[in-house]
């Protein structure tokens, strides 16, 4: 089996929302498709350990919203990567309800469902929850984001409790094999003193390239990850330095 095959399939990236008993709940998915046209019905993958699985379980009702490609990608570091017990996740966004009284996220988005759960299936890990569209709305024409693209400019990959997990050391071993067996030479091109390696942010996997700095955040090229302020925060998702590792 080839893991490289499954970063052939194509996603969009959307925010998954919910609320039970006044309290909202809500996460990042690139699993959101339709399954039938009459009636509209979604289908979304939900880890069993994840707290917005009960909610959505419980109320049965959920919104997705289709986040547009030209993000502020906090968004993705709040939603995707914090649980709701370390942070607000809804306090710095602007929410709406529909038909179902599910929230409805805004920011960064272009179109938007509000579905009413029909059927659970339970896949091991996670729920298959396919929900009927009772309503959404079409708020931009700008292009949405797909995960491909927010991959490759991030270099991110998919947290442990995704549908779309891979091992990201089983990845990286199968295309170290590949470029060996095509005679590719990547060592000389591997950075050679411990501040000059890349670092990745262990909560979202975004890198630090030293070589390209961190724009995003004011860090010239040419910074070593040792020299980065002690207040330095991960682009992605607002970690700290202590969250970085070396790669
Ligand atoms: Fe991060």
């Amino acid at each position: 089996m080839k893991l490289g095959a499954f970063h052939k399939l194509s996603y969009g990236l959307y925010l998954i929302a919910s609320e039970l008993d006044g309290k909202k709940a809500g996460y990042i998915a690139n699993t959101v498709f339709q399954v039938t046209s009459k009636p509209p019905l979604l289908a979304i993958s939900c880890h069993k350990d994840n707290n917005s699985t009960e909610v959505i379980r419980k109320s049965g009702m959920f919104s997705v919203s289709v986040l547009q490609k030209d993000l502020n990608v906090k968004i993705i570091g709040d939603f995707g990567f914090m649980s709701g017990n370390e942070i607000d996740k809804f306090s710095q966004v602007e929410t709406i309800t529909a038909k179902t009284g599910a929230p409805i996220v805004l920011n960064e988005t272009v179109a938007w469902f509000d579905c009413e759960v029909r059927q659970e299936i339970d896949l091991g890990t996670h729920w298959l929850v396919i929900g009927e569209v009772l309503d959404s709305d079409l708020l931009s024409e700008s292009d949405p984001l797909t995960y491909a693209w927010y991959r490759e400019k991030y270099k991110m990959f998919s947290p442990k409790n995704s549908p779309t997990y891979l091992e990201k050391d089983l990845l990286d071993e199968e295309k170290r094999a590949a470029d060996d067996a095509k005679g590719d030479d990547q060592s000389s091109t591997e950075p050679e003193s411990d501040g000059e390696k890349p670092h990745v942010c262990m909560i979202c996997g975004f890198v630090y390239d030293p070589e390209k700095g961190d724009p995003s955040m004011g860090i010239p090229p040419g910074t070593p990850f040792d020299d980065l302020p002690d207040d330095y925060k991960c682009p992605i998702c607002n970690a700290g330095k202590d969250y970085f590792k070396e790669l």
